[in-house]
C-alpha cells in the first residue's frame, strides 16, 4: 500500500520548518502539520496595532548559531538581523547594575562582588559543549550544585537570574552544563542581534517555501512497518517517514508506539512554563539596559523586564513604547491557567517597582503562555540524553531543541537539520498515492 506523503513534519515550528526545509532541497516530498493557526511556534510574532510582539524569542547572536546564519544567508536574510548594541543588566539594591554578560561587567561588577566576579572565571573555565552538553567535567551537577563552593552572589546576581529569566528554570532542579555550554557558544550581550519585523522572520520565509497545513492538531502518531499512520481531527494519512517536531512531552503524548528505547528520555524531558505579558505603552519610558534580569530573591513573581522598542525600535510605533514582564518560575505555574487580566495585574503591578509610571502608560496588553516554554534540563534527562539521540533514527524521528536539552533556537535549528539528515538515509517513496482520507467536506 502507498503512503499519503513521502515525510510528514509534525509542528511548524522553527525545527520543523529547518527539517522541511533541507528535506525539500533534496527533492523529498514534505508536508507539514501545524496544530495553532500560524508558523513559528516558540518564535512566533504577533502585529498589533503597528506593535510587533515576539511572543516567545527575542534575540540570537553572531556567535554559536552556525546552522541559523546558514540558513539566514540561504533565504538571503541575513542583512535583517540588525545588532541590539544596548546593554543587559541586573535589579540588586533597589537600582540597576549594568553589564550581564558584558565584558565590562568584570570591572563594573554587573551586581556581583569583586570575589565573586573572579570566582565565576575559574568557575567556567573547562570545555561546555552545547550539542553534547553531558560531555562536561560537571557532569549532571544542578546550577546549584555547580555555584555552591563559590562566592554566594554567582548563584543569585548571575546563574539563578539567567537561567530563570531566560529559560524558566529553577537552579536546583536543571543542569549546569547546558545553561554553561549556551553561555560560552552565544558570547558577549555586544554579539547579540533580533530580527527586523519580528523573530518570526525566518519561519514564515521557510512556511512560504514548504507545503505546510496549519490548524491541523495532529492526535496520534502510530509507527508501522515502513510506514506511520498519522491522525487529526477526523483525517488520518499515512506517511513514509514522520519527524515530530513537538516538544518532548507533546510527543509522548501523540506518539502511541514509541520504542522501548526511546522512552525514558521521552519521559525525563520535562519543559518549565513560560509566561509573559506585552505592555503597550503610551511613551517610551526611559532605561539604560534593553533587558533586566530580576533575581529571586528581589522579587518572587517577576524574572525579567524587557524594552521591546530598545530591543529594535520598530517593535512599537512612533512615540510609543512596548515592554516584556516575563514572570519568575515560582509565578509561571499559578499564572498558566489565570485570567488574562489577572496575569497582567500580578507582573505589570511588580514591575513598576523596577520602571516607575508603568502602569499608568499601560495602553493595552497581550498575555504568552507556554505550558512547554523551555526543556528544563534536569540531571535524569541529562544522563539519558546521549543514549537518546545516537538510537534515533527510524520511521518516526524528533526535532527540537529538547533533544540536546539546550534552551535555544540554535538547537531546534541544528536538531531539525539532523533529523531531515537521517530521514535521507531512509528510502523515499518512488510513488505518493493520493488516499488521504479526510472526513471533512
Ligand atoms: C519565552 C521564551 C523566550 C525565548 N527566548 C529565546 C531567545 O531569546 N533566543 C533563542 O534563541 N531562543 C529563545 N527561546 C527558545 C526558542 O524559542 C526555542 O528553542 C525554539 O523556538 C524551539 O523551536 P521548536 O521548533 O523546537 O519548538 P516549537 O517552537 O515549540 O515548535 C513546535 C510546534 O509544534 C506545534 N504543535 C504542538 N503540538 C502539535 C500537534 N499535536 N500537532 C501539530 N503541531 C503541534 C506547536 O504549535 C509549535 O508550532 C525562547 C523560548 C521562550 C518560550
Amino acid at each position: 500500500m502507498g503512503a499519503d506523503v513521502d515525510v510528514a513534519v509534525i509542528g511548524a515550528g522553527i525545527a520543523g520548518l529547518a527539517a522541511a526545509h533541507e528535506l525539500a532541497r533534496a527533492g523529498r516530498q514534505v508536508r507539514v502539520f501545524e496544530a495553532a493557526d500560524h508558523v513559528g511556534g516558540r518564535m512566533a510574532t504577533r502585529r498589533i496595532s503597528g506593535f510587533v510582539v515576539d511572543t516567545g524569542a527575542e534575540q540570537i547572536s553572531t556567535r554559536g548559531y552556525p546552522h541559523t546564519w546558514e540558513l539566514l544567508r540561504r533565504l538571503e536574510l541575513d542583512d535583517a538581523v540588525p545588532r541590539i548594541g544596548r546593554q543587559l543588566g541586573v535589579w540588586r539594591g533597589g537600582r540597576v547594575r549594568r553589564g550581564l554578560a558584558h565584558p565590562l561587567g568584570l570591572i563594573t561588577g554587573a551586581g556581583m562582588s569583586v570575589r565573586a566576579r573572579a570566582d565565576f572565571m575559574r568557575a567556567t573555565r573547562g570545555r561546555f559543549d552545547a550539542a553534547h552538553p553531558e560531555a562536561s567535567r560537571l557532569g549532571t551537577a544542578t546550577v546549584t550544585e555547580f555555584a555552591a563552593p563559590y562566592h554566594r552572589d554567582l548563584l543569585e546576581y548571575l546563574c539563578q537570574p539567567v537561567v530563570s529569566g531566560f529559560f524558566g528554570w529553577r537552579p536546583e532542579h536543571s543542569a549546569a552544563a547546558p545553561f554553561l555550554g549556551l553561555l560560552g557558544a552565544i558570547g558577549p550581550s555586544t554579539a547579540w542581534r533580533t530580527y527586523d519585523d519580528g523573530m518570526d522572520l525566518v519561519a514564515r520565509a521557510l512556511a512560504a517555501r514548504l507545503d505546510v497545513t496549519t490548524s491541523f492538531p495532529v492526535r496520534e502518531v502510530m509507527a508501522g512497518p515502513g510506514f506511520a499512520r498519522i491522525t487529526g481531527d477526523g483525517t488520518e494519512l499515512r506517511a513514509r517517514s514522520v519527524v515530530l517536531a513537538v516538544p518532548a512531552p507533546v510527543a509522548r503524548q501523540v506518539y502511541a508506539n514509541p520504542p522501548e528505547h526511546e522512552r525514558p528520555f521521552l519521559d525525563a524531558c520535562t519543559f518549565t512554563p513560560m509566561v509573559k505579558v506585552h505592555l503597550m505603552l503610551d511613551h517610551r519610558p526611559e532605561s539604560r539596559v534593553y533587558l533586566l534580569a530580576v533575581p529571586r530573591s528581589e522579587s518572587p513573581s517577576v524574572s525579567v523586564v524587557l524594552f521591546d522598542h530598545l530591543k529594535h525600535p520598530d517593535r512599537a510605533p512612533g512615540g510609543r513604547g512596548l515592554v516584556t514582564v516575563i514572570a519568575s518560575p515560582v509565578m509561571a505555574p499559578a499564572l498558566l491557567d489565570a485570567p488574562d487580566d489577572q496575569v497582567v495585574g500580578v507582573l505589570a503591578d511588580e514591575a513598576e517597582r523596577f520602571v516607575p509610571g508603568l502602569r499608568a502608560a499601560v495602553t493595552g496588553s497581550v498575555v504568552h503562555r507556554f505550558r512547554h516554554g523551555l526543556p528544563e534540563a534536569t540531571p535524569r534527562a541529562l544522563a539519558l540524553r546521549a543514549g537518546f539521540e545516537s538510537r534515533i533514527g527510524g520511521v518516526v524521528d524528533y526535532a527540537g531543541d529538547w533533544v540536546s536539552l539546550a534552551p535555544y533556537s540554535e538547537a531546534a535549528v541544528r536538531s531539525g537539520r539532523r533529523a531531515a539528515a537521517r530521514v535521507r538515509t531512509r528510502p523515499s517513496s518512488t510513488t505518493v498515492s493520493s488516499n488521504t482520507r479526510s472526513q471533512h467536506a
